[in-house]
């Protein structure tokens, strides 16, 4: 192990698979400890089965796809489109970063497509500042660092212009069992918004890999706030 340690952050638990599970693939790769974390329970991605039900097969997906590189799954229990930037939610984000001790945050980028993913960059930056205060008293004693933050793609990459990139080909095939462990969610996707997610994913991938002069890559962008920036590539 590097000792290092990294915290995916998405609303939902299919997002980070969606937007950096190659990058996450190669942390856990190089020996980093990989925490991903879901505020939300994905309780209405579906148009059959029930929220209760639904969240609980969620959770499972999310526990196989971190499985798939030695992560662990971490999930706040928010019902979708119930999460906002509030007192509740950032002591509940607080004691996520608390528990992880990251070095590296990746989480959503502030302007992306829905209210939840909003709400979790939001909640993620202003809990990560309060998590370093002992005097911001949770359940669980201050995390001493101030980790750096990378916002991941928005989805399909719009109004997103990256500072960083990483080269996820090798770990392409991974990416994609991580991704099609959330079975409920590839018929839901297909149904509700028409897409296929894979081929979503992929799509971007190669555009963003054609960015930099890769087969594949998923693109970030560093949030440039002191005293978060750190004067060498902490991407792997
Ligand atoms: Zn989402």
């Amino acid at each position: 192990m590097s000792g290092k340690r990294v915290l995916g952050v998405g609303a939902h638990p299919d997002d980070l698979e969606i937007l950096c599970g190659g990058t996450l693939a190669k942390f856990a790769k190089k020996g980093y400890s990989v925490v991903m974390g879901h505020l939300c329970r994905g309780d209405k991605g579906h148009f059959e089965i029930e929220s209760e039900e639904l969240a609980k097969i969620r959770s499972r997906e999310a526990a196989r796809a971190a499985r798939e590189i030695g992560a662990r799954s971490v999930g706040l229990g928010f019902n979708d489109l119930e999460l906002y930037a509030d007192e509740k939610s950032r002591k509940a984000v607080v004691d996520l970063i608390r528990e992880a001790k990251p070095d590296i945050i990746i989480t959503h980028s502030p302007n992306d497509y829905m209210p939840d993913h909003v709400a979790t960059s939001k909640l993620v930056f202003d809990a990560s500042f309060s998590a370093t205060l002992p005097n911001f008293v949770t359940e669980r004693p201050a995390h001493p660092v101030m980790p750096a933050i990378f916002y991941a793609d928005t989805l399909a990459g719009i109004d997103f212009q990256p500072t960083d990139y990483v080269d996820v080909t090798d770990c392409w095939q991974k990416k994609v069992r991580m991704l099609s462990k959330h079975e409920s969610q590839l018929a839901w996707l297909k149904k509700h918004d028409n897409i296929d997610i894979i081929e979503f994913v992929e799509v971007v991938a190669r555009f963003r890999g054609q960015q930099c002069g890769v087969r594949y890559a998923e693109a970030f962008r560093l949030c440039q706030a002191w005293p978060r920036i750190r004067p060498c590539r902490l991407l792997p």
